[in-house]
């Protein structure tokens, strides 16, 4: 008995479907139906950083209305304007109406307790005291290889010494003489590697390792550069030996494919076997020695021919440097897995399986677990005891993006209806039917996967079982085979018992002096008469269901009525801030297309009505809690879309000073920049979260406006900031657009609640992104839609088992475009295991990356700063000191032995320590700083990958006819060739840098000028040219941007200019000007402090 009529067959596994009734991919692929824009509202824009843009030109003026008129004047003047235009035939509207105004009730009073920030107070992780002793800092800044070391010692490995100097603080990037010297006369290690590539097993490895292996001693004293304070759950000192699974190492044929660097390590150990040590699996050649002959290094270490052919006596070593070539390289790592996992498709049937890298391109296909768009594990392989994850410390967690956009080729979820019964529930734990319930006394009852509670089937829903014990429909059913389907909702599931009705945007626009002036009001009406046809819809609805309301506002607001049936729409003035009403219901929130020609007319008058306003100040907590106000009045979830342009300093709740103070950067009171001024802002979330009122802000500031405060309502809604500082319509217009078209056509879900089950043994114990929670296990979003991800972290409560695994499900209760209440459900198995060799053999770097840096951006609201980067360095330590200790095959101390799937972890590590949440250069500004802090909050892996280490593709090297992206090279100036054009990209920056000696026909070709000195310096656009060069920078900058979430805007950058220091930022490998480390020093680092836990 099949009750699900409506559910057509499901053909085995998730091929590519036809839009399934009621679901549809997003409107602004390109899917969106007949009345598609000819262009597609594509890539979308990103933040610029205050320091990328010209200073202001003449509006820096003060923020206090000092010229303006007194605000009654200015306001009265506004006043008569508007009612003059809207007047014929308004009999509603006197100029004095708002005292005669129905007060709507539902307004809350503001001034509630100061709620804490960014999460719920429970499961906030404070760190500890700031660390007392050493600097780190200093030592990445001066770290060296010691040349002190000079005759090669034998076996102890002694490597680098202690910073010997601050060299290179001159602001110039290293590239010569600062990685430390060999001594005299013996090759190093690295060219020894170059010239043997691949001719070691880890078997022959181990063995010859095996003599100079000193097993680490265990809980050692904790040293002081490790005293940064210790992560939730985490272990003290260096990892234990106290655990019997993991005491000793395993045979090298169970090695894990390790990843070993002697180089970069001081003196080698002694030619103890014909093999040089540490020189074993580098299976995908990422060390230098199967690679090419780099630009910068053809051979700067002649090899020696007989070195590790014959174990000769020690010798006296050359002065060398580490070769860059010769440590992990990101570049290598991306474009192995694009090589090897781009080709065939991913399959989800098999647990614990680790996905292709989210650099590389591949298919779906849902088996039964749920695809890696949706979640992504920083390990596929769990431990079974909590105490080898305390011993391990790598965290597990999961970044989860339940509403991700797929790619054309692969079909959106199913939607499942069970009609008024409902989906069907275990009824203890309340987990949702899955793949991995087991159906049990032939089908009448099954068991939960879950919580092991045996349930009966209800008589609907019975169905025979197969001779394995399989339901005979279970193909037929995506709740029973796949690992992503949605349910319909029953009314049971929606707020007040009722169905919902269709969500509401309402456009708030700031109209005050700055607004006008920079031509935004206009630029943003003229958009938005067009935009409002490409409201997200569902399926193929002919229309947008979502209604549309507009407010504008300076220190007062403007309420607009355009009911269809009037002639002219009619405004209606709140002065009265303090206790923010609604002053109209019907006629607010309108169909578009009802009311088309009443909008239209409101959006030509409204900058008219406003051309002449002196008013400089603004509210900023009334506006949104006039728009939540205006959701509630109409029963209704929705999204307001507020375009701001300064500190709120008029008088209202939510009002702001100016409190940027740079000098509180690297003192314990650096936390404050980040937290918010005033406790109002998250009594306002709270009460739209309430509502399902999710804040989009759009930031248009000359100067300070405290981004951290204004931030804290669409953080805790689900929301996006957009910033666009010192925005010029010439220059921004493009930017501010695109993203804004993006924006208001994203398909979102809103009222939202998500909740995180797992199997018994796990549990989700804290969350990062933009959402709020009132308890410890539901998130709540007012909205949330495909860009944003969720990160949970678990721990263990009981001990997992490695025969039934870990299954995580996800369960997503949203309101859907259209007003219908589904249930989005994403399940994934996990694999657990009682060897860490197992977990480190599945772990993702990238995915542990993301939840590290959203950890430590969380920290610095709580934390100063520099404990904030010790934990980091501290907990990346003790990863890696475990895996040496328990899983590499037996060495000296002075080889730094690295996992391969975590090779990478330095490097990127290396970039979450030096980015400008975490240090700070003099030109980036607080609310930079606060942005980015918040942006980085909610992005996926993706995201965060290039976020952290940008990606920079050669232009000319590759054939002109090649259609393919160039491959990339080393995010580090020696990568750089002055006779050569690079693009870089990190997702919200993108530069186009042109060498010095480039080719004047390259130059003619693509900026249409006859040499490198008339290129112009700052230039956002490329001119339009017809030739091959030209087409094809263009159309790859294009594709770029419509990779990426927001838009990049485009700065040409040449060597040696002003801007050049700008571009060198991102150039993540090298030493930073704000003192960061480079890639080669910050590996010497963590090398010794892996040492310190071992020894
Ligand atoms: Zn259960």
């Amino acid at each position: 008995m099949n009750v699900n009529q409506s559910i057509p067959p499901v053909p085995p596994f998730g091929q590519p479907q036809p839009v399934y009734p009621g679901y549809h991919q997003s409107s602004y692929s390109g899917q969106s139906g007949s009345t598609a824009p000819a262009i597609p509202y594509g890539a979308y824009n990103g933040p610029v950083p205050a320091y990328q843009q010209t200073p202001p030109q003449g509006i820096s003026r003060a923020l206090p209305s000092s010229g303006a008129p007194p605000a009654s004047t200015a306001q009265a003047a506004c006043g008569q304007v508007a009612y003059g235009q809207f007047g014929q035939g308004d009999v509603q509207n006197g100029p004095s109406s708002t005292v005669q105004m129905q007060r709507l009730p539902g307004s809350q009073p503001f001034g509630s307790p100061l709620a804490p920030v960014g999460s719920q107070p429970a499961v906030l992780q404070p760190y500890g005291p700031p660390p007392t002793s050493t600097q780190v800092t200093a030592q990445l800044a001066g770290m060296q290889i010691s040349g002190a070391v000079a005759p090669a010692p034998p076996s102890s490995g002694l490597g680098y010494g202690p910073p010997t100097s601050l060299a290179s603080a001159s602001g110039s990037f290293p590239n010569s003489g600062l990685y430390g010297s060999y001594p005299q006369g013996q090759a190093s290690p690295i060219s020894q590697a170059q010239g043997h590539p691949g001719i070691q097993t880890p078997q022959q490895s181990a063995l010859s390792q095996a003599s100079s292996f000193t097993p680490p001693a265990s809980g050692g004293p904790r040293l002081p550069s490790m005293t940064g304070p210790l992560l939730p759950g985490q272990d003290f000192g260096g990892p234990s030996v106290s655990q019997p699974n993991h005491v000793s190492s395993p045979p090298p044929q169970a090695l894990p494919p390790g990843t070993q660097m002697t180089g970069s390590l001081g003196p080698p150990p002694p030619m103890h076997s014909p093999q040089q040590p540490g020189y074993q699996p580098q299976q995908n050649g990422s060390f230098g020695s199967a690679r090419g002959p780099q630009p910068n290094y053809g051979s700067p270490y002649p090899a020696a021919p007989t070195f590790g052919s014959q174990p000769g006596p020690p010798q006296p070593l050359p002065p060398k440097r580490l070769d860059p070539d010769a440590i992990p390289s990101p570049i290598q790592v991306i474009e192995d897995d694009r090589n090897n996992r781009g080709t065939e498709p991913f399959v989800t049937g098999v647990r614990g399986q680790v996905p292709p890298l989210v650099t590389t391109n591949f298919l779906v296909k849902d088996q039964g677990n749920a695809s890696p768009r949706y979640i992504r594990c920083t390990s596929y392989n769990i431990p079974c005891t909590s105490d080898m994850a305390k011993q391990a410390q790598v965290p597990l967690a999961a970044v989860i993006k339940p509403l991700a956009r797929l790619p054309p080729d692969e079909a959106s979820p199913y939607v499942v209806d069970h009609g008024e019964s409902g989906p069907l529930r275990c009824n203890r734990c309340k987990a949702y039917m899955c793949p991995f319930m087991q159906f049990i006394e032939g089908g009448r009852r099954f068991q939960c996967c879950f919580c092991s509670c045996i349930n009966d089937v209800p008589p609907q829903y019975f169905q025979h079982l197969d001779h394995t014990g399989k339901r005979v429909d279970a193909y037929d059913r995506p709740e029973l085979s796949l690992g992503s389907y949605e349910f319909l909702a029953t009314v049971d599931y929606c707020k007040n018992n009722k169905f919902p009705s269709p969500p509401a945007f309402i456009f708030m626009i700031d109209v005050s002096y700055n607004a006008i002036r920079t031509g935004l009001v206009r630029l943003l009406c003229e958009e938005l008469k067009s935009l409002l046809d490409f409201l997200p819809r569902e399926g193929g609805a002919e229309e947008s269901a979502i209604r549309v309301g507009f407010v504008t506002y300076n220190k007062v607001l403007h309420f607009y009525n355009v009911k269809s049936s009037l002639a002219q729409p009619q405004m209606m003035v709140v002065s009265d801030v303090a206790d923010m009403f609604v002053p109209l219901l019907d006629g607010f929130l309108v169909n578009v297309s009802e009311s088309r020609a009443v909008i239209t007319s409101l959006l030509d008058q409204i900058p008219e009505m406003f051309a002449d306003t002196r008013e400089t100040e603004t509210v900023f907590v009334p506006v949104i809690q006039a728009g939540m106000e205006a959701l509630k009045a109409a029963e209704c979830a929705g999204k307001l879309f507020l375009f701001h342009t300064s500190l709120p300093i008029a008088e209202a709740p939510g009002k702001l000073k100016n409190r940027d103070d740079r000098k509180l950067i690297n003192t314990d009171k650096e936390k404050t920049l980040f937290q918010p001024q005033t406790g109002a802002y998250q009594t306002l979330a709270k009460e739209c979260v309430a509502q399902g009122c999710c804040i989009d802000l759009f930031l248009f500031p000359n100067q300070y406006v405290d981004v951290a405060t204004l931030s804290v309502v669409p953080q805790l809604t689900g929301g996006s900031v957009y910033k666009y500082a010192c925005f010029q319509v010439e220059n921004d217009q493009e930017r501010f657009l695109s993203d804004l078209r993006r924006d208001v056509q994203k398909v979102v879900g809103f009222d939202a609640v998500m909740r995180v089950r797992t199997s018994t043994g796990i549990r989700a114990v804290d969350f990062f992104g933009a959402f709020y929670m009132s308890n410890t296990t539901d998130v709540e979003l007012a909205g949330l839609d495909g860009d944003k991800t969720v990160t949970v972290e678990f721990k263990h409560d009981d001990r997992l088992n490695e025969e039934s695994g870990a299954l995580l499900q996800c369960a997503l209760l949203y309101t859907s475009c259209a007003g219908q209440r589904r249930l989005r459900i994403h399940n994934l198995a996990l694999n657990c295991c009682t060897q860490l060799a197992d977990l480190y053999r599945n772990c993702e770097t990238d995915t542990l990356i993301n939840y590290m840096a959203k950890f430590a951006y969380r920290g610095v609201l709580n934390s100063p700063v520099k404990a904030v980067r010790d934990t980091l360095i501290t907990q990346c330590a003790q990863i890696l000191a475990c895996y040496r200790k328990n899983c590499a095959s037996p060495s000296s101390t002075g080889q730094l032995i690295l996992p391969e799937c975590m090779k990478l972890l330095p490097v990127y590590l290396n970039c979450v320590l030096k980015s400008d949440v975490l240090q700070p250069g003099a030109e980036v500004t607080t609310d930079d700083r606060a942005y980015v802090r918040q942006l980085v909050t909610s992005m996926d892996v993706a995201e965060t990958n290039v976020f952290f280490y940008p990606r920079l593709l050669p232009l000319t090297k590759s054939p002109i006819e090649s259609t393919t992206e160039p491959p990339a090279v080393r995010a580090s100036e020696e990568r750089l060739s002055n006779g050569d054009i690079y693009l870089l990209e990190n997702g919200l920056n993108l530069f186009l840098w042109v060498g010095a000696s480039v080719q004047q026909g390259v130059v003619q070709s693509l900026f249409s000028v006859s040499s490198f000195s008339q290129i112009t310096s700052g230039l956002s656009v490329l001119p339009v040219l017809d030739n091959p060069l030209s087409k094809k920078v263009r159309g790859l900058i294009d594709s770029l941007r419509a990779q990426r979430s927001r838009y990049m805007k485009l700065i040409v950058v040449k060597q040696e200019d002003k801007l050049e220091m700008l571009f060198k930022h991102f150039l993540v490998e090298d030493k930073s000007l704000s003192g960061g480390a480079s890639y080669v020093d910050f590996l010497c680092h963590m090398h010794k402090e892996i040492r310190q836990l071992l020894s």
